[in-house]
């Protein structure tokens, strides 16, 4: 998944503090993180997940943990494994690119475009946008020469430099996105021998973008697909416009760096 914020291993100690003490590492103060969103979920019997987000009130630092109860697997019965994966702390790194009314007038845009209304203007505003939460995400973006005739948007490369670059495709536009689209990025993606490819638009998918997807990924060709609604997410996390959600962190930020395994008492 390239469109997701990726926590590096040097947090850690971070992240395994702020979950001890629910506090913000932002000052010597170490204000207290409040609770923004929070999700369960149950089988009632052997397996339970519980994900909360929490924000700093003073800096818009946000965590995000997700807490893992599976009694199947424990060596005796009334022990339990758990696993705590957390992530999203270090996005207070972010450098701005753009300045709020920007990112106000984009947002409202891809509300519309969502909804399948709306104008188109802030298109460049989106590609610059679309750099900047990759640069979040670690990777090194840039954006092409801006031609309105198909193509390549972004080249994204992966910090180690090892890999072959990824190829993303932005459309902002309200009306859905289809199959003839997607077709056109993975041709540029195979003459350029690549095949990681990412395919955002401000509104969202045919079903056969879907379909051809997973038809291409079959064939070796992986687009990562982002609609508008994955776009907000990242918007608001990266921008901090409002307080995350489970679902928006879970889209965007997905806890992925363990802080905590073993065996507990139930
Ligand atoms: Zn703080």
């Amino acid at each position: 998944m390239f469109w997701n914020y990726q926590v590096q291993i040097q947090t850690k100690p971070i992240l395994e503090t702020v979950f001890a003490s629910r506090q913000c590492p932002c000052s010597k103060s170490r204000p207290r993180l409040r609770s923004a969103d929070e999700s369960r979920e149950s089988d009632g019997r052997r397996f339970s997940e519980y994900v909360e987000v929490l924000t700093c009130a003073f800096c818009g630092w946000w965590f995000a943990f997700k807490d893992m109860w599976d009694c199947s697997c424990a060596s005796v019965p009334d022990r339990a494994l758990r696993t705590v994966q957390a992530g999203g702390a270090a996005l207070a790194t972010f450098s701005p690119a753009l300045d709020q009314a920007q990112i106000g007038l984009l947002t409202r845009e891809i509300e519309q475009h969502l909804l399948g209304r709306g104008s188109a203007d802030e298109w460049a505003t989106l590609e610059d946008a679309s750099t900047a939460i990759l640069r979040e995400f670690g990777y090194e973006a840039r954006g092409t020469a801006r031609s309105k005739d198909g193509g390549v948007d972004i080249v994204v490369q992966h910090p180690d430099g090892g890999r072959a670059a990824i190829y993303a495709q932005i459309k902002h536009t309200r009306n859905k996105v289809g199959a003839r689209v997607l077709r056109e990025l993975i041709g540029t993606m195979s003459i350029h021998a690549t095949h990681s490819g990412l395919l955002v638009t401000s509104s969202v998918f045919t079903a056969g973008v879907f379909r051809e997807t997973e038809m291409a990924a079959q064939s070796g060709f992986f687009v990562e697909l982002v609609d508008g609604a994955r776009l907000l997410a990242s918007l608001r996390l990266t921008y901090r416009t409002a307080a995350p959600t489970v679902a928006e962190i879970l889209d965007v930020a997905r806890p992925n760096l363990i802080i905590l395994s073993g065996e507990f008492d139930v």
